[in-house]
C-alpha cells in the first residue's frame, strides 16, 4: 500500500464515482472523497487504505472546480438522493456523457473514433428541476424521537429530514406536512426497521404532470382491516379526517393504502386497498410524431419518472424503431405499456411482456381506453419468452400456452427497457435467435447497457447510434436510447 492512515496529500479530482463521490488519482492509485466535484484541488487525508485505493477525507478545497456551486438544496449534501448537485448543471451532464463514452468503450469492448462517430450529444433538460412525478418518503423518528419523514442518506436507512424537495412536485412538501401533523395528533407510530413495530413505513406519491392528477399511498405495517359490505375498512385512526384534508389538496385524486407486513427492503406489500377516490391517476405523454396517449397509473406500476424527458427519450425508441406501418414489435419490460403504446401507432402488431401483473393490468387498461387494438401484453419474464418455431404464425398466436410460458411470433424489431441491471444473458440468446432487423434499447445503466452491447454485436448485430437522456438530473443516474440493426 503506498499510502497509510493519516497521510495528506494534494490532488486533482477527475470523475466522480458512483455514489457522486470526487475521483482523484496519485500515481495510479484510486482516492475517493465525498464532497469533492471534478476539476477541485483538494487537500485530502486518507481515512481508509486498500490495495488499489483508498478512501480520503476532504481537509480542504485549494482550488474550487471552475463548475462548482452551492447547491439550491439546503440537503443535497446529506440526501442521498441528488448527489451532484454541487456541480453546476452542464458540466453535470458533460460527467454523464463521459460515463457513457467511457463504458462503452471500457466495458463494450467499442473503439473510441467509432464510439465518437455514433454517440450523440446527451439530451438535458432547460430547468433541471421539479421534474420528478414520484416520490417514496421513508417515515421514522428522529433522536429525539419526533416524527420525521425525508429521504435516506446514502448507503444507509437514517431518514435526512426534507420537508420540499427541489426535484419533486411543490405539493409534496403540503402532502407529508398533512400526514406527520395526523401522526402526532393521533399518536399513530412511524415503523421501526429493527423492531418490526410501529405502523406508517413510507409515504408514496405521484403526479401526473400533464393531467395535474395527484396519488398518495400511504405503505403501512398492517395486515387487511376486516370490514362489512358497504362500509369502508379504517386502517388509520382518524382516516375520515385525514382523507378530508388530503383531498383538499388540488388534483388530490386517489388516496390508498398498501400493507406491508415482511420486515424487508422492498418498499410496496402485494395488497393495496383505495380508501378515497379513484384506484389510479392518468398521465398523458406526447413524443414528437405522435398523438397523445392517457396513461392509467396503479400506486405500484412503473412509470417513468420525469415526464418531460420522457417525451424526448420515447420519441427516439420510435425513430430508432423506424417503423413503417406492418412490422411485428416485441416491447420486453413493458411496464404499463407506454413504449408499446407508442409504437403500436406505427406498427403491425405489438407484444409486450413484463414482469409485474398489475403493471400489465394497466397496460390492457390503457390500450383500450386509447382504443388501441393491435398490442397485446403478457404476464411473465423476459428471459422466459418462447420463440414460435413456425414462420407464419398469425399475430393471435402470442396467446401463453398451457405452461404459463409465453411463445411470441419472430419480431421484425425488438425494444427493451431493463431495469439497472441489464438483460439476463437468456434474453440475450432469445433475442439472437429471434433475429429482429432491428433492437432498440432503452437503459438505465451504461454499464449493464455496454456489458449486454458487447454481446449483441457479438451476436451479429451493428450499433447504430446511442443518445444519453437526461432523466435523472442531480443524480448519478443516465439513461440512453440506443439503435442496432442486423448485419
Ligand atoms: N418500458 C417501461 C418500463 C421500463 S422499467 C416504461 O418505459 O415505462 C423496467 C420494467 O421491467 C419494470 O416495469 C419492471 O417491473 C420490469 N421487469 C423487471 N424485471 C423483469 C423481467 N425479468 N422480465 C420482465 N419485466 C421485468
Amino acid at each position: 500500500m503506498p499510502y497509510n492512515k493519516g497521510d495528506i496529500l494534494t490532488i486533482d479530482i477527475t470523475d466522480m464515482g458512483i455514489g457522486g463521490e470526487g475521483i482523484g488519482k496519485m500515481d495510479g492509485y484510486t482516492l475517493f472523497v465525498k464532497d469533492a466535484v471534478i476539476g477541485d484541488k483538494v487537500k485530502v487525508s486518507i481515512m481508509k487504505a486498500k490495495k488499489g485505493y483508498a478512501y480520503a477525507h476532504l481537509d480542504e478545497v485549494l482550488t474550487p472546480s471552475p463548475d462548482r456551486v452551492t447547491p439550491p438544496c439546503p440537503k443535497a449534501k446529506s440526501c442521498g438522493g441528488c448527489s451532484l448537485q454541487a456541480l453546476a448543471y452542464p458540466a453535470q451532464l458533460k460527467h454523464k456523457q463521459d460515463k457513457v463514452r467511457n463504458d462503452l468503450i471500457r466495458i463494450g469492448g467499442f473503439d473510441a473514433e467509432y464510439i465518437d462517430g455514433i454517440l450523440k450529444d446527451i439530451v438535458g433538460m432547460d430547468k433541471p428541476v421539479r421534474y420528478r412525478g414520484k416520490a417514496q418518503f421513508p417515515v421514522g423518528r428522529d433522536r429525539d424521537g419526533n416524527i420525521i419523514t425525508g429521504f435516506y442518506a446514502s448507503h444507509s436507512h437514517n431518514i435526512i429530514p426534507i420537508d420540499d424537495c427541489i426535484i419533486g412536485a411543490e405539493e409534496y412538501a403540503d402532502i407529508m406536512r398533512i400526514i406527520k401533523d395526523h401522526m402526532k395528533h393521533y399518536d399513530i407510530p412511524p415503523y421501526n426497521e429493527t423492531s418490526g413495530t410501529g405502523i406508517v413505513r413510507h409515504v408514496l406519491i405521484r403526479k401526473g404532470y400533464a393531467t395535474g392528477q395527484i396519488m398518495v399511498c400511504l405503505i403501512l405495517n398492517r395486515g387487511k382491516a376486516s370490514h362489512k359490505v358497504g362500509i369502508k375498512p379504517m386502517y388509520l385512526t382518524g382516516q375520515n379526517e385525514l382523507i378530508d384534508k388530503l383531498q383538499r389538496i388540488t388534483g388530490m385524486t386517489s388516496v390508498s393504502v398498501n400493507l406491508n407486513t415482511d420486515r424487508t427492503n422492498v418498499i410496496m406489500g402485494d395488497e393495496t386497498v383505495t380508501i378515497w377516490g379513484e384506484d389510479k391517476i392518468s398521465d398523458i405523454i406526447t413524443p414528437n410524431d405522435s398523438d397523445g396517449i392517457t396513461y392509467a397509473i396503479s400506486p405500484k406500476s412503473f412509470y417513468q419518472v420525469n415526464p418531460i424527458q420522457t417525451d424526448r427519450l420515447y420519441s427516439l425508441a420510435l425513430k430508432y424503431a423506424k417503423l413503417t406501418g406492418s412490422e411485428i414489435v416485441w416491447d420486453l419490460y413493458c411496464g404499463i405499456g407506454t413504449i408499446s403504446l407508442f409504437l403500436s401507432g406505427k406498427a403491425g402488431h405489438v407484444y409486450g411482456v413484463e414482469i409485474i401483473p398489475e403493471a400489465v393490468e394497466d397496460a390492457k387498461i390503457n390500450a383500450k381506453n386509447n382504443g388501441i387494438d393491435n398490442a397485446t401484453f403478457y404476464t411473465g419474464k423476459a428471459e422466459d419468452i418462447k420463440l414460435s418455431e413456425e414462420p407464419n404464425v398469425s399475430i393471435d398466436q402470442g396467446e401463453p400456452s398451457k405452461d404459463d410460458t409465453i411463445v411470441l411470433p419472430r419480431p421484425d424489431v425488438i425494444v427493451i427497457d431493463p431495469p439497472r441491471k441489464g438483460c439476463d444473458e437468456v434474453l440475450i440468446d432469445t433475442i439472437l435467435k429471434a433475429k429482429p432487423l432491428r433492437i432498440v434499447y432503452v437503459s438505465c445503466d451504461p454499464a449493464t447497457l455496454s456489458r449486454d452491447l458487447k454481446l449483441l454485436t457479438a451476436g451479429g448485430y451493428r450499433l447504430d447510434e446511442v443518445t444519453p437522456v437526461d432523466m435523472f438530473p442531480h443524480s448519478i443516474h443516465c439513461e440512453c436510447a440506443v439503435a442496432l440493426h442486423r448485419v
